[in-house]
């Protein structure tokens, strides 16, 4: 029998969240970091194997969250897509191969904006195909990430670090998401977490 959690990881901040006990329901932890920019640009290069449909669900899930953004009124507005990868600021690798992580997002900054943002996602976790709500919710997490989420202590929240890719619920935005994201945009400094 094999395991069924998998593991998301911001790749450069771990150590971070395992510092992190948090005793209560429902906070948010925040990167500290924000898109200075009214849009972030993203190119995404698919592995060959990789569904036309896999792709439409990356696509769809980061239209979420530029229409959850929208609704917030921020200087940041989202998402746009580009096909030229020179242009893009956020860079997603889509692959179909074997694996056993289903996403993750690494960043670098220029003081606390973001420059550029890599996101690699897994059509397949150890050999099995996910579906297409699993690929949504782990391009919602990873996107939870590229917007200035950290992971959450609740473990129905989009945010938290694990997902059983084959028998978890689908997972969506939540008010609270938005609201943290909120918090990201209009606190200065930005606080360390979020509690709904
Ligand atoms: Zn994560």
């Amino acid at each position: 029998m094999m395991s069924r959690v998998f593991v998301w990881f911001v790749g450069l901040l771990i150590g971070v969240f395992a510092a992190t006990p948090l005793a209560f329901g429902n906070t948010i932890a925040l990167l500290g970091t924000k898109w200075c920019s009214s849009q972030a640009a993203v190119f995404i290069q698919a592995s060959s194997g990789v569904s036309a449909q896999a792709v439409a669900d990356v696509q769809a899930a980061i239209n979420e969250w530029t229409n959850a953004i929208a609704g917030l009124g921020l200087s940041f507005k989202g998402y746009s897509f580009t096909t030229d990868r020179k242009t893009a600021t956020v860079i997603i690798n889509l692959k179909g191969g074997t694996g056993n992580v289903l996403g993750s997002t690494q960043f670098s900054t220029a003081g606390t904006c973001f420059s550029a943002v890599r996101v690699n996602l897994s059509g397949k976790a150890f050999g099995q195909g996910l579906s297409d709500p699993a690929i949504r919710t782990v391009t919602r997490h990873e996107f939870g990430h590229v917007t200035g989420l950290g992971h959450s202590d609740d473990p129905n929240d989009l945010m938290f670090a694990t997902f059983d890719a084959f028998g978890g619920t689908e997972k969506f935005i939540s008010a609270c998401d938005g609201q943290a994201v909120k918090t990201v945009y209009t606190q200065n400094p930005i606080p360390s977490s979020f509690t709904c």
